[in-house]
């Protein structure tokens, strides 16, 4: 029999009624072995995430103040579940152990990771399954970096001694037994590590659309779904801002070659998005897959004349932001200027010192910054074989009136990156969807 990993999303296990369209889902496929879970999201728009209640507890916590409040209203979330749900379950204790936990000062990835691990034990419970604790089995390294071979190798053998299971996302252990979190919304993470620790047949991550969506659909009406997409276009969109996959949660599951069903718990019956390595030769396809984007770059502008004949110039530029810390994301040239395009919230606190260091080292003739940029992705593996295609990107761009302030094509033409005004970002990205996928 085939095997599944079936990982939900916090909206699908919001509340009871979720959970069991969740469990109707799981009892539908027996070949959906292994289930991640999130904790419960938010049920209404101006509701508040678990994670993020656990969260604001903490720094109540740590700044001494009172913090029971929103101890209470995690509880409630969770006696609400167990009550409509009709399981016996001990929540009392759980918060009790929690509460005396956090005495003891954790760091606040304990309590972070208490949302996915009350509501896993719960789902277990409904399911008559076994919950796996994956601070037994995915392992973080003493700087926080994640273990892939240790964990693969345990979660694996712990996972397949047992018919079905259901794990906790987001979170593992460190060496010294500690709690780790990975960043938000890193279920899909554990979701992909479990899928290629049992050596999953397939990854489906069930969320509250039905797939992919060619731009975000909080920008543009109704945007076409994606039936299929490559793991480096995913990558790119999903690295780039289309937030629906963590952007880490391709490469488990990429390396072993196991595809990704993203699928909606609301509309279980819809198809999805299929993500693999390749595309079914039968599969017509746009040249463009989709557009993402994201506020909140800061462009670095040095010019220096004949720059062009200085041996190491980019490598010296580029090792003073890496010196500092601060990644950069692009790095577009000119014959005499080159710009590092780098995220402002790493680079803000870092900018004295940066421009300090370039000045006295490279002796530029102009530094340039400029800030609130916003950088948008045309992304499709199928762009490479079209004629024309930056054109129509800078045609749709002009005609909407906006000034393109950065332009960057990966060298795999897989990609053309725009910097444009943070103001212009919600037009830019109509504009692109309408000219290169409507
Ligand atoms: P979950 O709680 O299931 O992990 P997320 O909130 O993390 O779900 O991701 C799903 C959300 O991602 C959707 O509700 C949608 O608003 C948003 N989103 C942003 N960009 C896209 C996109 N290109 N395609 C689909 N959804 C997107
Ligand atoms: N609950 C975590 C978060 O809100 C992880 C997740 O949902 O994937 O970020
Ligand atoms: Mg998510």
């Amino acid at each position: 029999m085939r095997t599944i990993t079936a990982k939900f999303g916090g909206t699908s296990l919001a509340d009871a009624s979720q959970i069991r369209k969740v469990a109707d889902i799981i009892k539908a496929n027996p070949e959906r072995k292994y289930v991640v879970a999130s904790a419960p999201g938010k049920r209404f728009s101006d509701d508040i995430k678990v994670t993020d209640l656990l969260y604001s507890c903490y720094s109540e916590f740590a700044k001494g103040s009172e913090y029971s409040d929103i101890l209470a209203k995690i509880k409630a979330r969770y006696a609400d579940i167990i009550s409509e749900l009709g399981i016996n379950f001990d929540i009392s204790a759980e918060i009790e152990t929690i509460e005396y936990e956090l005495r003891k000062y954790p760091p606040a990835d304990y309590l972070a990771s208490r949302g996915e691990y009350l509501n896993s034990k719960i789902i277990a419970q409904l399911l008559g399954w076994a919950f796996v604790d994956a601070a037994e089995a995915i392992f973080f390294d003493e700087n926080g970096i994640f273990e892939p071979a240790k964990t693969y190798q345990a979660l694996g053998e712990k996972l397949k001694a047992l018919p079905c299971a259901v794990i906790p996302g987001f979170y593992g252990s460190m060496p010294d037994g500690r709690i780790k979190t990975f960043s938000r919304g890193g279920s899909d993470i554990t979701g992909s590590i479990v899928a290629r620790s049992v050596g999953a047949d397939l990854y489906e991550n069930w969320t509250d659309v039905s797939g992919m969506l060619s731009a975000d659909p909080r920008i543009v009406d109704k945007p076409k779904p994606i039936e299929y997409i490559t793991y480096t276009e995913l990558r790119e969109l999903s690295y780039m801002g289309a937030s629906v996959l963590h952007e880490d949660a391709v490469f488990p599951v990429r390396t072993a070659g196991i595809p990704v069903n993203i699928r909606n718990t609301n509309s279980p019956d819809d198809n999805g998005t299929l993500i693999a390595a390749s595309i079914p030769h039968d599969v017509k396809r746009n040249p463009v897959t989709g557009i993402a984007g994201r506020k909140g770059f800061s462009s670095i502008r040095v010019e220096k004349s004949q720059m062009n004949g200085q041996t190491g110039f980019g490598a010296r530029l580029l090792h003073i932001f890496a010196r500092n810390g601060v990644p950069f994301e692009h790095c577009p040239t000119g014959i005499d200027t080159i710009s590092v395009v780098v995220n402002s919230s790493a680079f803000d606190s870092k900018r004295d010192d940066i421009l300090r260091e370039i000045k006295n080292e490279l002796s530029p003739d102009f530094i340039t910054i400029e800030k609130n940029l916003a950088a948008i992705a045309v992304v499709g593996e199928g762009m490479i074989s079209v004629k024309g295609m930056a054109a129509k990107v800078f045609t749709a761009l002009a005609e909407a009136g906006v000034n393109i302030r950065m332009i960057d094509q990966g060298s795999d033409e897989l990609n053309i990156i725009i910097g444009v005004d943070e103001s212009d970002y919600e037009k830019s990205i109509k504009a692109l969807y309408a000219a290169m996928i409507q």
